[in-house]
C-alpha cells in the first residue's frame, strides 16, 4: 500500500512551518487536518480537509528530498 506525504512548504502559511508528514491517505490527512488547526489556526471544515487531500502527493520510496 502506498503511502502520501504532505509537505507543509506547499501550503500557504504565515510562519514558513516546513513540517513534512508521510502515511497512508486516511492517517496522513487527518494529522495534518490537527496540524492545520493547532497550528495555524485553521477552522476544521470540509473545505480545508478536501484543500489539505488535493495537496496530498504519493510518496517516492528512498527519494525524500
Ligand atoms: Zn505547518
Amino acid at each position: 500500500m502506498s503511502r502520501k506525504y504532505i509537505d507543509c512548504r506547499e501550503m500557504p502559511s504565515e510562519n514558513n512551518c516546513d513540517l513534512a508528514m508521510a502515511g497512508s491517505e486516511q492517517h496522513v490527512l487527518e494529522a495534518a487536518v490537527t496540524h492545520a488547526v493547532t497550528v495555524h489556526g485553521h477552522e476544521n471544515t470540509p473545505e480545508l480537509r478536501e484543500q489539505i487531500r488535493q495537496t496530498l502527493k504519493d510518496e517516492v520510496p528512498g527519494a525524500l528530498a
